[in-house]
């Protein structure tokens, strides 16, 4: 296994992939950020870069001092994943299917160093099956490290070792994520969407369906579900447009097609988040969501 993790690769510049890439910045740890070439792109590494651009602009900021975005290396991942030879620690933080990760996968288990760390940052898809088939190397240093959004605030890393799992990989990762990442450490089993999305999917969904029986809007839910009982600003509907609505519906579809009965119930996606995402209001990231960005 590495002795110290110096640097990282981040698989997938989004939402979560950009704002880990900058929390390793804030703690000194150099990464380089890799995306898919765009369809058409003159500028092959467009979509890393323009993260990049991104990270200055959001609120709360993601980067403790502007100057940190100069340890994140923007790339593509068609050109230089032989860069994932160099780094000791890669994190996939790509679309939430399983298919596409595990084609990630295939690429990271190709140009990875021998003893070097890889994680999936999903939400709830079976870390299991991300390593099926994989080099033993791999699978030793392969586990769900789950952070939540934005990674430089949330306080809350999900860890998800699996049966192949070196434990001291394990514990290397729980005090990196503690002592380095500032993180609240919680190991946590491989079942559908782990521990708090399994809670907190249900939640919303469930209030989804109070909103249509009580016909609230959204903007009523959150000013009883924020503040006003001690939540932050962003309460129900605002978290979700930080989330994003299209990664909302693979996270809630992942449980619902392992549960049965009243439970799977809850997690069917409403008409609505389906009509949404289908008009491209997907969230903050799209400018509209339940609300106009502000
Ligand atoms: P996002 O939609 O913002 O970004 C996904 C990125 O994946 C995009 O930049 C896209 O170009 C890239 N991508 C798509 N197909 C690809 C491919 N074939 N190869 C390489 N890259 C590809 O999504 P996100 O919200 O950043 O989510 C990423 C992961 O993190 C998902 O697994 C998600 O479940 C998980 N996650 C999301 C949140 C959240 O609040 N959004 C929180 C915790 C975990």
């Amino acid at each position: 296994m590495v002795q110290h993790i110096q640097k990282a690769a981040v698989i997938g510049s989004g939402v979560m992939g950009s704002g880990i890439a900058a929390h390793l910045a804030n703690i000194g740890i150099p990464s380089v950020l890799l995306d898919i070439v765009p369809e058409n792109a003159e500028n092959r590494n467009q979509l890393s870069e323009s993260a990049i651009e991104k990270l200055f602009k959001q609120k709360p900021a993601p980067l403790s001092s502007k100057k940190n975005a100069a340890l994140i290396t923007p790339g593509n991942l068609e050109d230089h994943a032989d860069l994932l030879g160099e780094a000791d620690w890669i994190i996939e933080v790509v679309v939430e299917r399983l298919d596409v990760k595990k084609t990630i996968f295939d690429l990271v288990d190709t140009h990875r160093k021998k003893g070097s760390i890889a994680s999936s940052n999903t939400s709830g898809i079976s870390i299991h099956a991300m390593k099926e088939g994989r080099s033993d190397d791999f699978q030793k240093h392969f586990l769900g490290t789950h952070f939540f959004n934005p990674p430089r605030y949330l306080k809350l890393l999900e860890i998800i070792p699996t049966s192949a799992t070196d434990p001291a990989v394990t514990a290397y990762m729980k005090s990196f994520g503690e002592n380095l990442l500032g993180k609240g450490v919680v190991l946590a089993k491989d079942t559908p969407n782990f521990i708090a999305n399994r809670i907190g999917t249900y939640s919303l969904l469930k209030t989804m369906q109070v909103m249509k029986e009580m016909d609230l809007s959204p903007g009523e839910v959150d000013s009883v579900t924020g503040p006003l009982i001690g939540r932050p600003k962003s309460a129900t509907f605002r978290t979700l447009d930080v989330v994003g609505l299209d990664t909302f519906i693979h996270v809630a579809k992942n449980v619902y097609d392992q549960t049965e009965g009243e439970e799977q119930a809850v997690f069917d996606i409403p008409d609505t988040l389906a009509q949404m995402k289908d008009k491209g209001w997907i969230g903050a990231k799209a400018g509209q969501g339940f609300f106009k960005k502000d």
